[in-house]
Formats: structure tokens, C-alpha cells, sequence
């Protein structure tokens, strides 16, 4: 477990793959890790890194970016429309664009503010109650509507059911990512990143396998 053992995985994977390790970015997943191992990580000289919440990662993120300016910031979690300002300011792409309530409040701040980090249309490919995103059949007027309103949509985001087989949902990813003209991919995680890669992921969120198991609290 560490970011050597799965840059060395993600290599593997890309060259299984006939794929350029180039057009993969490994998000390192910070969420809820101690600071030591973030900074070993910073160390190694990665600079993406996911956080799942806003407030968390500013906390976070504020201190380390005055030491190291050029780490790229990842949203992957679920963004509420009252935190979507300090998102839109403070992060380097949002992930988890999931409803039309939060298209019309980002397209708002991106008038406002003058700029956008670049955004990612989550899907709920299990189409799981309990789990953000906007469902397969949706998908394709959602990302029109989010277009419509300019914003700088470059892909596709998904978390699998942990009970099903991820290929099944990488597919489905990435068959909807073709049909609107999205290059993004963010699949895979932990204990199934090298399986993204085989369906196509350009970015895989990987946390524990890079930092050890979360501390729970
Ligand atoms: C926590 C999290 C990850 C990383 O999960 P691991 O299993 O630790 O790799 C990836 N994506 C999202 C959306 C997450 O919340």
C-alpha cells in the first residue's frame, strides 16, 4: 500500500491496456487521512488529489497549497448549492455535477466570477436510491442543459454498486461519455482501478491504496 505500488499498478494497467500512461491522472483520495501521510505523498511529488468535502478540504488544502501552488484539487463528493461559491474558488474541477438545481446555481457563479473549474457529470449507473448522480436515461439532456448554460463539462463520473461487477458500470460510463463527445472518464477506485483502466478511465480516484486504510472518526 503505498503511491509507488500503484503508480507501478497504473503503468501495468495502461500497457495491458495498449493505453499511454500519460492520459491517466491518478487522484490521490485524501479524505479523512492524517497530514503526515498527505505530506508523504506531496513528498513523492504528486500533485492530484480528491476530497469529498468542502469545508474538510479547505481546511485542509488552504495551508498546503501556500507550500506547494501547484496541487490540483479534485471534488468528488456531493456538492449542496450554499457551499457551491467557496467550490467554485477554491477547486480545480467538480466532479460530482449531479442535478439540475446545481447546474443553474454553478452557471450563475461562473457568470458571477468570470471562470469555471472544469466539471464532471456524475452518473448513478446502479441507479441506487441512496447515491447521488443523475441516472443513465437522464444523462444525455442533462449534460445539454449543462452545455447550454456554458459550463466546461469534460466528462463522465461514477461510483459502482459495491455489490455488482464495476465493468458492467465502466461500460455504461463510458458508452454514455461516447455518445455526447465527453474524452473524461473518472472510474475506479482502490479494488478496481486497473479494471477502469481496461474500459477507459482517464482519471481514477484512488485513497486507501495510496494512504493505508481511512482512520475511522
Ligand atoms: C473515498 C472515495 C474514493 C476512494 O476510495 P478508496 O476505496 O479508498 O480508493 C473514490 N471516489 C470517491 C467518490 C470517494 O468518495
Amino acid at each position: 500500500m503505498s503511491l509507488a505500488d500503484v503508480q507501478s499498478r497504473l503503468v501495468k494497467a495502461c500497457k495491458a491496456a495498449g493505453r499511454q500512461v500519460d492520459d491517466v491522472t491518478l487522484i490521490a483520495v485524501s479524505k479523512v487521512q492524517p497530514e503526515d501521510r498527505v505530506r508523504a505523498v506531496l513528498a513523492q511529488r504528486h500533485r492530484a488529489f480528491g476530497e469529498n468535502r468542502v469545508q474538510e478540504a479547505e481546511g485542509r488544502w488552504t495551508p498546503l497549497k501556500a507550500e506547494y501552488p501547484d496541487v490540483r484539487l479534485s471534488l468528488i463528493g456531493p456538492l449542496q448549492t450554499n457551499k457551491a461559491r467557496g467550490a467554485m474558488k477554491f477547486f480545480d474541477e467538480i466532479q460530482s455535477l449531479d442535478r439540475p438545481k446545481l447546474v443553474r446555481k454553478l452557471a450563475d457563479l461562473a457568470q458571477e466570477l468570470g471562470h469555471a473549474p472544469k466539471l464532471m457529470v456524475q452518473v448513478n449507473t446502479g441507479e441506487e436510491p441512496q447515491k447521488a448522480g443523475i441516472l443513465p436515461t437522464d444523462a444525455d439532456a442533462f449534460i445539454e442543459q449543462a452545455r447550454s448554460m456554458d459550463l466546461p463539462v469534460t466528462g463522465l463520473m461514477c461510483i459502482p454498486p459495491v455489490d455488482e461487477t464495476p465493468s458492467l458500470h465502466f461500460a455504461l460510463l463510458a458508452k454514455i461519455a461516447e455518445r455526447n463527445g465527453l474524452a473524461g472518464l473518472s472510474m475506479g477506485m482502490s479494488a478496481d482501478f486497473e479494471q477502469a483502466i481496461a474500459f477507459g478511465a482517464t482519471h481514477v480516484r484512488v485513497g486507501s491504496a495510496v494512504f493505508g486504510a481511512r482512520v475511522p472518526g
